[in-house]
């Protein structure tokens, strides 16, 4: 690892503080107090002059009276004071002109503005305050800087890393440069003569505070890097919530205090990024930030809890039509399975039906029978009362058929004045019976149309698989119940035969 000269040796000329800069330094250095040669320096750049009477009339300081000379200016702030604002102007306008990458040198100069703001207002609040506060608190990050100019890829390579790692810079730098930014930024101050209060707390800036005479500005530093951390870059939040632990733990401010704090150094940014012709950006006090993030998070949950209120609509009515549909689609299937006049099942599905039943007789070698009924003398029924009778008494006789049989029956329209039934697990006996009571039932019921009694009889064939050899076939089993049926017309009508 190389060490500091090294590198300012071979890695980068060491940035010499802009001439105006220096003139200042050396004046002060002759003589602490004396204001006139740092007038006569300053004046000479009109522009400057005018900004370090913003300064002096800004709410930084917050003086009653306007401030209109220089002279005035130092009796107010002092000499030094006045120096450093000097200095802090001359060197931003001298590193504004880096190359800007990716690396972007305006809003790491807001942020030092930010971070000198937050050091003058925090030694407000602690009492703890010294005249080089804002130049050091402004220039305690210069060493990013300079390690950045010396090798822009490397350095953006490496801030890419510590996004993606979440190490810190200050480790990270350590790993590749063998130093910090804060040892590099300490090192070239010293060689810019500045003096010990100003590059001493900056070496400690982001280690453990050393018990020395800079411990108190060090600490002050530390700080005012983490409030400044509140306006620029993310978590936002949780630093504020560091900053307040913290100075309560160090500074005994309670958490009013630091509020106000933070929000004073956001309404103050702005005022002196503008003084130091820089954008200050939509900077504004924190409290106000995070009120306009809570309106904004109130307004996101509305039109979240409305969309979650939307998608349940959606999802009901969705899951209600899909239920219509089921159920249009369930008595679809039964309307196709149903014959129209009587509610019985229809000839297809009864061949649909006895084709399986027959199958599952077989495979568990249970008995089947069917049923084949014709309605006696049907046409009559037509022919002497018309048809409208004759749909009645299919009606009719239909329910009491179904009535008659048992649950696991099932009973069809043939066609005509024809029907079956299909007697699951059911031998000759118990079908012989089951028809009986069949055609009784018919027999017995008698029919009421228009106020006449209409009797009604059936014939009824049997077939069953457990005694018909070969009618283990569904068309042999209806053809053999048809032939039943036809003899027991022939033998009389309203009788079952087998
Ligand atoms: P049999 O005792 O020999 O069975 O005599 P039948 O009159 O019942 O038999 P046939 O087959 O000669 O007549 C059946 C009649 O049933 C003929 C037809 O007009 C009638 N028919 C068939 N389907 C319907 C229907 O849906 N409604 C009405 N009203 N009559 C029907
Ligand atoms: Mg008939
Ligand atoms: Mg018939």
């Amino acid at each position: 690892m190389i060490t500091i000269e090294d590198f300012f040796e071979e890695k980068i000329k060491l940035p010499s503080p802009p001439a105006i800069a220096l003139k200042i330094l050396e004046a002060v250095r002759k003589d602490e107090n004396s204001f006139d040669e740092l007038a006569r320096i300053i004046s000479v750049d009109p522009a400057l002059t005018v900004r370090i009477l913003k300064i002096a009339n800004s709410s930084l300081y917050g003086f009653p009276n306007p401030v209109d000379s220089l002279s005035q200016a130092t009796a107010l702030i002092g000499t030094n004071a006045l120096k450093n604002i000097a200095l802090s102007f001359v060197i931003i306008q001298d590193f504004q002109e880096a190359p800007q990458g990716s690396f972007d040198v305006t809003l790491f100069w807001r942020r030092a503005i930010t971070a000198a703001v937050a050091a003058e207002t925090l030694a407000e609040y602690t009492g703890l305050h010294n005249q080089d506060l804002f130049v050091t608190a402004l220039l305690q990050d210069i060493g990013v800087l300079i390690l950045y100019l010396s090798d822009i890829s490397s350095y953006m390579a490496l801030q890419d890393e510590k996004r993606v790692t979440g190490k810190t810079t200050c480790r990270m730098e350590q790993k590749k440069f063998g130093f910090d930014h804060s040892e590099i930024g300490s090192h070239l101050l010293a060689t810019w003569s500045l003096p010990e209060t100003i590059h001493q707390p900056i070496l400690f800036h982001h280690t453990d505070i050393v018990e020395n005479q800079f411990q108190d500005a060090s600490r002050l530093l530390q700080f005012a890097d983490k409030i400044a951390a509140i306006y620029y870059g993310i978590h936002a939040n949780s630093k504020c919530i560091a900053v307040h632990e913290g100075l309560k733990k160090h500074y005994q401010l309670s958490d009013e205090q630091t509020g106000q704090l933070i929000d004073t150094v956001g309404e103050k940014s702005c005022e002196i990024l503008d003084l130091f012709a820089l954008d200050p950006g939509d900077i504004k006090p924190f409290s106000l930030i995070m009120q306009e993030a809570n309106e904004e998070l109130g307004r996101l949950n509305f039109s979240y809890a409305q969309i979650v209120l939307e998608l349940k609509q959606a999802k009901q009515s969705a899951e209600q039509l899909a239920m219509e549909l089921k159920m249009a689609n369930d008595s679809l299937r039964e309307l196709a399975f149903r014959d129209g006049l009587t509610g019985l099942y229809n000839h297809r599905y009864f061949q649909e039906v006895l084709e399986s039943e027959l199958e599952r007789a077989k495979r568990y070698n249970h008995p089947l029978s069917l049923l084949l009924i014709d309605i006696d003398f049907f046409k009559k029924v037509n022919d002497r009362y018309g048809h409208p009778a004759g749909d009645q008494v299919l009606q009719e006789v239909s329910n009491t058929m179904v009535k008659l049989v048992r649950r696991c029956d099932m009973v069809a329209r043939y066609g005509g004045e024809e029907f079956t039934v299909i007697l699951p697990e059911t031998g000759l006996t118990s079908a012989k019976v089951l028809a009986q009571r069949v055609r009784r039932g018919i027999e017995q019921m008698g029919i009421n149309y228009n106020d006449q009694m209409l009797s009604i009889t059936i014939s009824c064939g049997i077939a069953c698989s457990e005694v018909d050899s070969h009618g283990d076939t569904r068309s042999a089993l209806i053809a053999h119940s048809d032939q039943a049926l036809y003899r027991a017309k022939k033998n009389g009508r309203n009788r079952v035969e087998i």
